[in-house]
This record gives C-alpha cells, sequence and structure tokens, in this order.
C-alpha cells in the first residue's frame, strides 16, 4: 500500500461509497478514525470535569487532562498548563483581543496584516472601537506575501501586540515568522500567531516560533469541530485577565470579592467541550506518527502539478506566490470572466470540492485588487487524481461557462 493508501484507510470518509475529490481542507479537514473513536468513547459514558470525586468524573478528568497533555507534546509548549482549550481559533483570537485588550491604553498600537482572515481582523478593529488603540496594518506584496520589510516602519515603541497569520487561508504564504518575532522584542511587543491553517500540515514547534500565543482549531487539523486551542506563554497567561467568566475559573467569589484560578482553568469557564478536546487529543497524537518529510514532499509534489496545470490555462490568475518555498498547498485563482462560485458549482457537479468567494478575508481582496477567488487546499490524503479531477473540471467549466 501507498502512503496515500495507507493514510486514507484511517478516514471515514474515504470508506463512504463515492468520496469526493476533497479539495476544501483549508475550511476543514476530515475526521481522523482515532479522532473519531475517542470521541464517541468519552461521550458513551461520560461525567463533567473537575466536579466530582466519584471514579468516572475521576476519569473524565484525567482524560481531559491527558487531550491537554497531548496538544502540549504536539506544540512542543514549555508546559501543559500553557494550552488553553476553546471552541476553536476564532474563540481563541478573541481571547487575546479581549484579555490583551483589557490591559492596553488609548494611543497603544496593535499590528496585524493585510493577509488576516476575519478572525484575526474583526476582533482587533472592535477593540479600537471600544478602547482607542491604534491599529496597523502590515500591507501585501503584490504576490499576497505579507511585506515583512515594513515591519521596521510599523513597529513603533507604542506597538504592543503584533497579531499575525502563520500562513494565510488564501494565498498559502507562510509568514516570516523569525522577522516578525525580532521586531516585536525590539520594542517588547507580545506576538499572536494565528495557526489555523499550518496545524494540518504537521506539528508546530512554539518555543522554536518565539511567539507568545498561538491559535488553531481542531476541525483543521483532523479532529472534531467544536473545540480548538489557545497556547500562551506560561508568564504572559499568569498576568492576563480573563475573558469570559463563570464555574470553574475562579478562586474565591463574594459580593465584596472576586479573585481568579491560575491559567489555563481562567481561560475556560463552563462546562469545556471534553469530548472534542480528548478527539483533538487523539488526532494531534496521531499526527506526531507521521513520516512528515515524506508527506511535505508528496503535499510539493501536487502543489507543483497543480500550479503547472493552472499556468496552462491563459484565463487563470493566480492569487498568492508562484514559487513553491515558504508556502503551503492553498491555491486561490481567478477564472477571468467568471465567478467562483459558478467555478465552484461546476466543479462541485463533477465531484470536486473547492470553495470560492473571499474565504473571510475581505481585506486581503481588496488589498489584491481581486472581487473573489477559487480555492483549491490540498491535505496529506490527497493525490494526483483529486488534482487532475480539479483541472479536468476547469477546462469543462470554462467551455460551460464562458
Ligand atoms: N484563521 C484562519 C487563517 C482561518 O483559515 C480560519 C478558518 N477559515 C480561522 C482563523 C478561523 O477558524 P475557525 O472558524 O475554526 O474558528
Amino acid at each position: 500500500m501507498s502512503l496515500i493508501e495507507q493514510l486514507r484507510a484511517q478516514f471515514p470518509f474515504y470508506a463512504a461509497a463515492n468520496p469526493c475529490h476533497y479539495l476544501d481542507n483549508a475550511a476543514t479537514s476530515q475526521i481522523h478514525q482515532q479522532a473519531l473513536a475517542a470521541m464517541a468513547g468519552q461521550e458513551a459514558s461520560r461525567a463533567n470535569v473537575h466536579r466530582s470525586p466519584y471514579r468516572l468524573a475521576e476519569a473524565s478528568t484525567h482524560a481531559y487532562g491527558e487531550a491537554r497533555a497531548r496538544v502540549a507534546r504536539f506544540l512542543n509548549a514549555a508546559a501543559n498548563d500553557e494550552v488553553v482549550f476553546t471552541s476553536g481559533a476564532t474563540a481563541a483570537l478573541n481571547l487575546v483581543a479581549y484579555s490583551v485588550g483589557e490591559t492596553l491604553q488609548a494611543g497603544d498600537e496593535v499590528l496585524i496584516s493585510a493577509a488576516e482572515h476575519h478572525s484575526n481582523f474583526v476582533p482587533w478593529l472592535r477593540l479600537r472601537e471600544r478602547s482607542g488603540i491604534r491599529l496597523r496594518v502590515l500591507p501585501l506584496l503584490p504576490d499576497g506575501r505579507i511585506a515583512t520589510a515594513s515591519l521596521a516602519e510599523l513597529v513603533t515603541e507604542r506597538c504592543r501586540l503584533i497579531a499575525i497569520t502563520h500562513c494565510s487561508n488564501v494565498t498559502g504564504a507562510v509568514t516570516d515568522v523569525a522577522a516578525v518575532v525580532a521586531a516585536a522584542r525590539k520594542v517588547g511587543a507580545l506576538v499572536l500567531l494565528d495557526g489555523a491553517q499550518q496545524v494540518q500540515h504537521g506539528p508546530v514547534d512554539v518555543q522554536m516560533l518565539g511567539a507568545d500565543f498561538y491559535a488553531f482549531s481542531s476541525h483543521k487539523c483532523f479532529g472534531p469541530t467544536g473545540v480548538g486551542v489557545l497556547w500562551g506563554r506560561q508568564a504572559v497567561l499568569e498576568r492576563l485577565p480573563p475573558f469570559m467568566t463563570g464555574g470553574g475559573m475562579v478562586g474565591e467569589v463574594s459580593l465584596e470579592s472576586l479573585s481568579f484560578a491560575a491559567p489555563p482553568a481562567r481561560f475556560e469557564a463552563g462546562t469545556p467541550p471534553v469530548a472534542q478536546a480528548i478527539g483533538l487529543g487523539a488526532a494531534v497524537d496521531w499526527l506526531m506518527t507521521l513520516p512528515w518529510a515524506e508527506i511535505h514532499q508528496a503535499e510539493s509534489a501536487l502543489l507543483a502539478r497543480l500550479l503547472a496545470g493552472l499556468a496552462t490555462f491563459p484565463a487563470v490568475r493566480l492569487i498568492g506566490p508562484a514559487d513553491l518555498a515558504r508556502r503551503l498547498p492553498i491555491v486561490s485563482f481567478e477564472v477571468r470572466g467568471i465567478h467562483p462560485h459558478d467555478v465552484c458549482q461546476v466543479l462541485g457537479e463533477r465531484q470536486v470540492a473547492l470553495r470560492g468567494g473571499n474565504h473571510c478575508a475581505q481585506p486581503l481582496f481588496a488589498a489584491l485588487n481581486s472581487a473573489g477567488a477559487t480555492r483549491a487546499s490540498l491535505a496529506l490524503y490527497n493525490d494526483a487524481a483529486d488534482v487532475d479531477a480539479l483541472l479536468a473540471g476547469l477546462e469543462d467549466a470554462l467551455k460551460v461557462l464562458s
């Protein structure tokens, strides 16, 4: 069995009668069997966590803690308590915007980029409305990469936080994180990385990246929906106020006084997504066993095949860097004269699953002077037949629609 066949055999999706050519992995990936089984096992015999002394509750609490430890290993976190479970990347990014936001003064600056997904853009616009921070925005190069050369000019003494994507969900470009972290350190600013797209392409080393926060969603890395992670450097989390409040996140509460639990509990008010976190733990555990060098090679070969195929269509304009270095297999393109929704519709009828539109990144499309794009995003279980089906479907779409 080839590696791709071995991988596919582990996904219930590929056991279905007619799985489509699934190329919408940047929106959500398929779930791994281990994640599904772990979640079902937890739900079949469950108790709430952190509450009761009976055996079932202790088992739940233990499994939830084990899931946290697995995520910490996946990220190479310095401590398990640096991992906060949230409902997803969006919730993690909002958590930082609210909690760090509460510590900022009017006139303090937050730097983002024009490549951000709305979930790392809108929370900062709202913070600006609420507290008068100044929002600065790193521009894009013509090929959609973030112009990190502008860091020198845009990271001022008032910069308190740089919130930036690790990889764009539109262009596939991977950010030069080292340049961002170096610029932030010069002025004592924090760095938040939106890792939503990165995590399905292999384990991440937060210590090597050198940022202070890392956000991602489970459903984009072969785990269940409904859960995500905010990793935060322990010393940074410890000095932040909570975002959501309620049960499980307090120290002492009375009418007169209130104290908070230490992280991560401080940031996990209410009953957490226990089964989903356990499913995510199983997914990342599996991810850590994979031969990533081989997978990256296969992904790059497929990406090259797709880019070369798209280049043969004169009507196609690529949104994103054409070179393969520092890039993930996420490919967005315009088809001259045809709306992306129509391209996706025709391809959908041919069992090729793509996404079209502005991909929750309107500022990026405005910066690149584009009204929207069709996106193909590849994951470790995709093969040449998937890419070829896209290219053949596109040829048909051009015949039908132009
Ligand atoms: N950031 C990026 C770069 C994304 O691609 C996405 C999902 N499309 C998100 C954040 C938000 O993730 P979620 O919807 O899972 O919260």
